[in-house]
């Protein structure tokens, strides 16, 4: 079956409001050569986000941000943005349970599936990222982490949030490393999480895209996005310039 095919950038704690105008206007002027079947997303930090919306709406170019609020109401969240706010200045997509969030500022599962519920709540699209260390890998824990990952979301807010949500395979030490999963472990790990899915429902199971991510470039993309379920990448270092994005699109 034809699943959703996406590439999506995360520009991470890069930028500045000179980069995003330069690399909208770049982006308006050569979109048109990325494939009309796969959907682009750039997620820059937070308070670039309105001005990347609007200088991009009309031009098929989602935006969406790299984090978010686990609360959708207003209230006593000092520092928080949440999803309501959001779609409110036009963002579609929200990233959730990147590594660098659950690595380096320690959210946990429980916390990703509360944030990848707000996202849901709202509207808007989560892209719910999941992936192993390499300890985990080399102690043959891929699987059991994956599992977790994704089920801690599946208890809380069920299966049929995937007939929306997608889902970002990003192995831990893939990510920036300029170590890229090989395609047979991309393949491994994607179909294995498109099984757990399927499990509880065949349907959304064979249409919900998995987009993998670790140092995916121009040159290392199309042999990753020819995999059976891979259904595009989420891109960090190579989405920062409109050139290699599109490359990456076009693979
Ligand atoms: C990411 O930030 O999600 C990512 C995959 O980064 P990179 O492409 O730089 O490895």
């Amino acid at each position: 079956m034809a699943r959703k095919r996406m590439v999506a950038g995360n520009w991470k704690l890069h930028g500045s409001a000179a980069k995003v105008d330069d690399f909208c206007k770049a982006l308006i002027a050569d979109v048109s050569s990325a494939p009309a079947d796969a959907d682009l997303l750039v997620c820059p930090p937070f308070v670039y986000l309105q001005r990347m919306c609007e200088q991009l709406v009309g031009s098929g170019v989602a935006v969406g941000a790299q984090n978010v609020c686990d609360q959708v109401e207003s209230g006593a969240f000092t520092g928080e943005v949440n999803a309501t706010m959001l779609a409110d200045i036009g963002c579609s997509h929200v990233i959730v349970g990147h590594s660098e969030r659950r690595h380096v500022y320690g959210e946990d599962d429980a916390q990703v599936a509360a944030r990848f519920n707000a996202v849901m709540q709202a509207g808007l699209t989560p892209i719910l990222c999941v992936g192993e260390t390499l300890e985990q890998r080399e102690a043959d824990e891929t699987q059991a982490v994956l599992k977790q990952q994704l089920g801690a979301v599946l208890s809380a807010s069920g299966v049929q949030a995937f007939s929306r949500a997608i889902i970002a395979y990003e192995p831990v030490w893939a990510i920036g490393t300029g170590k890229t999963a090989s395609p047979e472990q991309a393949q491994d790990a994607h179909a294995f999480l498109r099984a757990l899915i399927i499990s509880e429902d065949a349907i959304l199971g064979d249409k919900v895209s998995i987009l993998y991510g670790g140092s995916v470039k121009p040159d290392n993309a199309a042999q990753l996005f020819a995999c059976e379920d891979v259904d595009g990448g989420l891109i960090g270092g190579a989405s920062l310039e409109v050139e290699s994005l599109l490359a990456i699109a076009r693979a």
